[in-house]
């Protein structure tokens, strides 16, 4: 079988929409054979060997079954950086990188800056600050050690691990009392429990540890905003990504949390959609 061949098969078992199964089955190719777009577009006639057909026809059935392809390639981009994925964290999303986006954009690169992410799974929010901002220092929280692992492979491999304190622990529960930040980030589960996609949905595969939210979807940002604003520094900066149908909630919640000394309000993500609640602790 040659590499076109191996496309056209992969791309028709992966049926309905012709160009994102086209897209996957070049990026699996890719991946078994560890070729550039590039390359399998300058050699479609090139033989795969037998073992390389076998591994990836397994990916294809992998991915036909609705498994997120980041899972079978095994890392993902997120903010111009790989990430490595594993099914013990989630997909890092495209609308996740507006946080980050976000954070750069209010806090410039000239100070040694505090930074926490609450929920960090990847590690693909702190690591990006951490890379972004060299003179930074992050906290990156998760109650998974399993996910973790993976962000501590991640700070390893883009060189930021001095830069980050990985604590294993529960939101900012056991956070010291002394401890602020100029921005606390985080992407925490806020899928409604009720709502959560069962098989072959491709968020299905993912940890349901980040995904569910509780029975409204707002109890582990109840809890974050419990104890934030009394880890924010002057000027602090709060950016909670939220479901777009929530963010209103959300953002009452945390004008509440805020007892008045700050701001908040709603960004829109890039498809449109009111997904980042933003807080900001402001001294009037
Ligand atoms: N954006 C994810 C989804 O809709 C949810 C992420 C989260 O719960 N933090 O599947």
């Amino acid at each position: 079988m040659t590499v076109d061949e191996a496309i056209a098969e992969g791309s028709a078992a992966l049926g309905n929409d012709a160009e994102s199964a086209r897209r996957d089955a070049r990026l699996l190719v890719g991946n078994v054979l560890a070729r550039t777009a590039a390359w399998m577009l300058a050699n479609g006639d090139a033989v795969l060997a037998d073992v390389d057909v076998a591994r990836y026809r397994a990916a294809i059935r992998r991915r036909a079954g609705g498994e997120p392809i980041a899972y079978i390639l095994g890392h993902v981009g997120f903010y111009g950086r790989t990430f490595a994925v594993t099914p013990d964290v989630l997909v890092p999303r495209p609308e996740t990188e507006q946080l980050v986006a976000r954070t750069l954009e209010t806090f410039a690169g000239d100070r040694a800056l505090r930074f926490c992410d609450v929920g960090t799974g990847s590690g693909a929010i702190a690591l990006t600050l951490a890379a972004e901002r060299p003179r930074a220092s992050v906290v990156a929280i998760d109650v998974s050690a399993a996910a973790l692992a993976v962000a501590a492979r991640n700070a390893a491999a883009l060189r930021v691990g001095e830069r980050i304190t990985f604590r294993l622990e529960d939101a900012l529960e056991n956070l010291e009392r002394d401890m602020v930040f100029d921005a606390i980030v985080a992407n925490l589960p806020y899928v409604r429990s009720s709502a959560l996609a069962s098989k072959p949905d491709p968020t299905s595969f993912e940890p349901r540890l980040a995904l569910d939210g509780g029975r409204d979807g707002l109890g582990p940002y109840r809890k974050l905003l419990r104890r934030a604003p009394d880890h924010l520094a002057r000027n602090g900066l709060l950016l909670m990504e939220a479901g777009p149908d929530k963010s209103e909630e959300l953002a009452e919640l945390a004008l509440r949390a805020l007892g008045g000394v700050g701001w908040v309000r709603i960004l829109r993500d890039y498809a449109g959609l009111r997904r980042i609640v933003e807080l900001r602790a402001t001294p009037g």
